[in-house]
């Protein structure tokens, strides 16, 4: 095994998965890449996730809400978590797992989405579901991102995923292609469930690479909760700055 691994490095050496230098190891960020991303980390909104810009009245290590979640009556999510900020620095990595045939990058990629869901595994989750993508576009792309990522969670977490019982019933054009009314007719049962009994009663983690408007997620989220999901958290590699 290490002769063959000796010699795979020879002839293929490890690379930085976002700039591609030689590493020592397989599957790493290397040191600049890393202080470039932005990652994020507490003082945080407890439910959506959100960062808060450092402040006299941030207290750390406290459970604290952003304004927009302790004025909402129902949150559809009861947890988000993402790892790091959506921005020019971090876009390779998202891109070279979805567009780029860079699966190997999805362990490296699932170990940082496992830190950034401490807050969640805490919570004793029963499943871990991929947002699903359409059959069309999986034989175009071959994979699912988000699958992959959820594959690697699942050694990590020791929790089952499910990838059959939420379904995209409809191939739906990219979000960021849209705008306002068009956005939300465009994802209008996009979703659905087709075994409610794998969901019902369940704490369930939703898993998908970037959170821009979220709206993908809360689609997701609807029709999970409609089928009876006992709570919902979603958890994503990046999040879009507001
Ligand atoms: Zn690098
Ligand atoms: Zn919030």
């Amino acid at each position: 095994m290490r002769i063959w691994q000796h010699f795979l490095n020879m002839i293929l050496p490890p690379r930085c998965i976002k700039c591609g230098q030689v590493l020592s190891e397989r599957n790493g960020i290397c040191a600049d890449c890393f202080a470039k991303i932005t990652f994020i980390s507490a003082p945080l909104c407890h439910c959506c996730g959100r960062p808060f810009a450092g402040g006299a009245d941030v207290k750390f290590g406290a459970v604290q809400y952003c304004g927009e979640c302790l004025r909402r009556k129902k949150r559809l999510f009861m947890m988000q978590r993402s790892a790091f900020i959506y921005n020019d620095e971090s876009k390779d990595l998202i891109l070279n797992l979805k567009f780029r045939d860079r699966t190997g990058t999805a362990e490296t990629l699932a170990g940082l989405l496992y830190a950034a869901g401490n807050d969640i595994w805490k919570e004793k989750p029963d499943l871990i579901i991929p947002v699903p993508i359409h059959r069309l576009r999986l034989l175009q792309r071959r994979y699912n991102q988000s699958a992959l990522l959820c594959k690697y969670l699942a050694q990590k977490t020791g929790i089952a995923a499910d990838y059959a019982a939420l379904v995209r019933q409809r191939n739906t054009v990219p979000q960021v292609q849209l705008s306002g009314t068009a956005r939300r007719n465009n994802l209008k049962q996009a979703f659905a469930v087709v075994y409610p009994q794998n969901i019902k009663g369940r704490k369930i983690v939703l898993i998908d690479d970037v959170s821009t408007t979220g709206s993908t997620l809360n689609e997701c989220a609807k029709v999970l909760h409609k089928a009876g999901a006992a709570a919902i958290y979603s958890l994503t590699l990046a999040r879009t700055e507001d």
